[in-house]
């Protein structure tokens, strides 16, 4: 076999392996902090729940914290303990993961979406200030890839009777200006899903220095009601009250432990990410058409997803042929992410704020290269060479 020929033409793949664009890392610490749960008294609500609600509030630079069961339940106990409604509006970018919007939908409210800023893909603020109406109640920020969103330019924007608020899933770890990632809105959201920063399976959080809105989420998370089985526990009585409605978001101990232990290297991680991003953007620097995003000055990223742009007239082939390219030559690359007005639900229920030009024209050109912890200067060799091989042909 021919190794200059493609793969997809049945040409030897760059590598032998295949590369995923993301994955967890497991150490023996971690399994450790799992078995001590699995012998402990609780399973869920116990202990382990507080310990990572602490542990995350001093991580996040927060004084409040609530674990709950993944991402997308955070955003809901987000978006419920600002009592947001039928009838409210809430902006979110147009380039993010649906969850984000369809928190918004969860609670009957409607989510309006901002174009992006064509360098970074971070929620626009001029965008924003166009879209502003007296329905407005919030704007959900998204740290995309991992760069926290320009809050103070997004807070100019709108009055300041609307609530900001981050959608930080990406960005644990990062910071701007010195503030961390999770304290720079009035309230964050986290998640813990395997492909993020912090690993435990299944898992997210809301964290904020208000803790009215982290006893919302307390109770939204646990069927509304007022207090949650370790507290009767305390307190010597079986009486409770179900305030409203409220869902089973709980985040049980086995995840909580698991959580726990992932932040421990949350930084030394974060610094393996950034030098592999950077080797990215030193070694792709002469090949033309390829453009990585902007990290701007003052911000910190957590190096969540490394992202690029492909622009087909210079490199020579198109996002959709270049991913399909390297899958074949066993590469993970991915694409982060579908505009969420371009989701049949959305489109078939009139997305609002559009047109959304920088949106539409980035989503041709993104494509996400593979970046986690445990990879190696040589995997990231691999994936240059599999790019040059690409344009070559
Ligand atoms: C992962 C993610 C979520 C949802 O988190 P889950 O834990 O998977 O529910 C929400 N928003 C963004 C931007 C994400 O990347």
């Amino acid at each position: 076999m021919n190794s200059r020929e493609l793969a997809i033409n049945g040409g030897k793949p760059v590598r032998d392996s295949f590369l995923p664009y993301s994955r967890q890392i497991i150490d023996e610490e971690d399994q450790a902090a799992v078995i001590a749960v699995l012998k402990s008294d609780y399973l869920t609500t116990g202990p382990a729940v507080e310990a990572f609600e602490m542990n995350l509030s001093a991580a996040s630079g927060n004084g409040f914290a609530a674990a709950v069961s993944n991402g997308t339940a955070a955003l809901h106990c987000m978006v419920n303990a600002y009592n947001i409604g039928p009838g409210d509006e809430v902006i979110v970018p147009a380039i993010t993961f649906a969850a984000t919007a369809n928190a918004v939908r969860y609670q009957g409210a409607t989510p309006v979406f901002a174009d992006i800023d064509s360098q970074t893909l971070l929620i626009d603020p001029a965008s924003v200030e166009r879209l502003v109406t007296s329905r407005t109640k919030a704007v959900i920020a998204v740290d995309f890839a991992g760069q926290p969103a320009d809050y103070d330019s997004i807070r100019s924007a709108v009055p300041a009777r609307v609530h900001m608020l981050a959608d930080a899933a990406h960005s644990i770890g990062a910071s701007l200006d010195g503030v961390e990632a999770g304290a720079l809105a009035d309230a964050s959201t986290f998640s813990f899903h395997p492909v993020k920063p912090v690993a435990a399976g299944e898992g997210g959080a809301v964290v904020s220095q208000d803790s009215d809105v982290i006893a919302s989420v307390k109770r939204f998370r646990n069927h509304g009601i007022n207090l949650d089985q370790a507290a009767r526990a305390k307190g010597n009585t079986w009486k409770y009250e179900m305030q409203e409605l409220g869902f089973n978001y709980r985040m049980p101990d086995i995840l909580c432990a698991l959580a726990s232990s992932q932040l421990k290297k949350l930084e030394a991680r974060r610094a393996i990410r950034e030098k592999l991003s950077y080797r990215y953007n030193r070694l792709l620097s002469g090949v033309p058409g390829i453009t990585p995003l902007v990290v701007r000055e003052g911000a910190i990223s957590s190096h969540h997803l490394h992202v690029v742009k492909i622009d087909p007239d210079v490199f020579g082939v198109s996002r959709d042929e270049a991913f399909v390219a390297l899958r074949a030559e066993n590469i993970g690359v991915n694409v982060h992410y579908i505009p969420v007005p371009l989701h049949p639900y959305y489109r078939e229920s009139g997305a609002s704020g559009g047109p959304w030009p920088e949106a539409m024209t980035a989503y041709e050109q993104i494509l996400t290269l593979p970046l986690w912890s445990g990879m190696t200067d040589d995997d990231v060799d691999d994936v240059v060479s599999a790019l040059k091989k690409i344009a070559a042909v």
